[in-house]
């Protein structure tokens, strides 16, 4: 049954800021699935926990001024949206994109705060960024553009207050800039940052982890079917950190991973990208930062489709496959992607990036009954190796790789027997949405709850 409060309150978060609509998707999806947990529990809506989890605890917003290569002075607008603390300090990635806005930030970090949640560590949720594009821009370019944004951020931040990290257009290059300039603003040498380099901070597996863990979480619904990712083809888009080590590790467990993807357009490689041609593509990708083009060029048995601005539908998405694994960006399926998914034998979808399905698109895949993991539940791994790289800072020592990888691991495996747990005590058997969305709000909710209204 539909609680008027509940739908009042999307109509209130809509209402007020009625230009956020990502934002307003991402509210909607979450309060759609807690409408039972409110139903148990009364005194959450007596207590205000969906209008206070909604809004957020702070947002800063801020002029970033930068000088060119010409000398010309160019002027961006900065974000850090502070949104939930009761689990820990503020947690979430920086992005660099011309599509940033306040609306983006929101919606992102609305999904960190229960992403974190579901990782078991103590992380808030936050997200940060620019509305800068740093495609065709100079390392100088990249690194004064950086340096201008922490003039800013660096004081709203800190190790136990708010720790960013990387997301889109904010990679190993950017941390490291970022980082320099909040130990010169600070003088203090601190894990205000996770993503650092290895040799000053950084945490081995933290560029792998999103994207084994996406694969990681695969593995296990594949499991709940006693079904394994083994001669599995799979269509990854993308071909950033999470595409990357998402093939790398289907390969690595006998998938056939055969397509990726830029803003410009996918390749198809049927023979399968194997561990050379992935070689190839992170040359490509995180040294020269060229495009995914130049891959059907060096091997020419792969296709090259190039993206058509207002198409209904990403023709990447209608390839005869078994997986799916969308690791671009936000609302990159529609209704008809799913559909065209669907035709084409996909059972399984797993979100590498944020929100990449639409609604409708996952209304299809849950009617279908396919194996479909939310980003918030099955890119956590990322989020998760940050907070073991908070912890390795705080000891001031570093885990091998065997080390970190195993507790990715671990918390992989947690996390999606915590969605089927949380879903199957609401009678949504095999819903990971429904059940990410109640296990992270639960969670969420009580420590709020636990700490007053503040
Ligand atoms: N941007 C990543 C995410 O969406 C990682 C955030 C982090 O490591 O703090 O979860």
């Amino acid at each position: 049954m539909t609680m008027p409060h509940d739908d009042d309150l999307l109509t209130f978060v809509t209402g007020r800021d009625p230009e956020q609509t990502e934002f307003h998707q991402a509210v909607g999806e979450v309060l759609a699935t807690v409408k039972p947990v409110l139903d148990r529990n009364p005194a959450y809506r007596r207590l205000g926990v969906l209008e206070r989890i909604t809004e957020p605890e702070r947002v800063i917003i801020f002029r970033i001024p930068w000088m060119d290569d010409q000398g010309h002075v160019r002027v961006n607008r900065g974000f850090r949206v502070e949104m939930n603390s009761a689990l820990g300090p503020y947690k979430g990635g920086l992005r660099f994109h011309p599509s940033v806005t306040l609306s983006i930030m929101k919606f992102l970090a609305f999904e960190q705060v229960f992403k974190n949640a579901l990782t078991t560590l103590n992380m808030g949720g936050g997200k940060g960024g620019a509305d800068f594009d740093p495609k065709g821009r100079s390392d100088e370019e990249v690194m004064r553009f950086c340096q201008a944004f922490m003039q800013e951020l660096f004081r709203h931040i800190g190790p136990n207050t708010d720790i960013p990290a990387g997301d889109i257009g904010v990679g190993a290059r950017e941390i490291g800039f970022l980082f320099g300039m909040y130990k010169k603003l600070k003088n203090e040498f601190t894990g205000v940052l996770t993503g650092k380099g290895l040799t000053w901070g950084g945490s081995l597996i933290r560029p792998e982890a999103t994207g084994y863990g996406v694969v990681y979480f695969a593995a296990e619904m594949l499991a709940t079917r006693r079904d394994s990712l083994e001669d599995k083809t799979c269509l990854v888009s993308g071909s950033g950190n999470v595409a990357q080590h998402t093939v790398e590790k289907l390969i690595e467990l006998g998938a056939r991973p055969v397509t990726l993807s830029d803003s410009s357009g996918f390749i198809h490689d049927e023979a399968g990208i194997d561990r050379e041609k992935l070689a190839f593509v992170k040359e490509l990708k995180n040294i020269r930062r060229g495009r995914i083009h130049e891959y059907a060029q060096r091997y020419p048995q792969a296709t090259y489709t190039p993206s058509e601005p207002g198409a209904d539908h990403n023709p990447l998405w209608t390839i005869r496959a078994d997986c799916a694994f969308p690791c671009a960006t936000e609302n990159e399926i529609n209704a008809k992607d799913a559909a065209n998914l669907v035709a084409g034998g996909v059972t399984l979808v797993c979100e590498g990036a944020n929100m990449p399905c639409t609604p409708a698109a996952m209304d299809t895949f849950l009617d279908h009954r396919l194996l479909y993991a939310p980003g918030k539940a099955a890119n956590a791994g990322g989020v998760a190796v940050s907070g073991l790289e908070m912890a390795q800072n705080s000891m001031r020592l570093r885990w091998p790789r065997e080390e970190v990888d195993q507790r990715l691991r671990h918390i992989m495996h947690a996390i999606h027997r915590t969605c089927l747990d949380a879903a199957a005590a609401y009678g949504m058997d095999g819903n990971y949405v429904a059940g990410a969305n109640i296990a992270g709000f639960t969670t969420v909710v009580e420590a709020m709850l636990d700490q007053g209204l503040v």
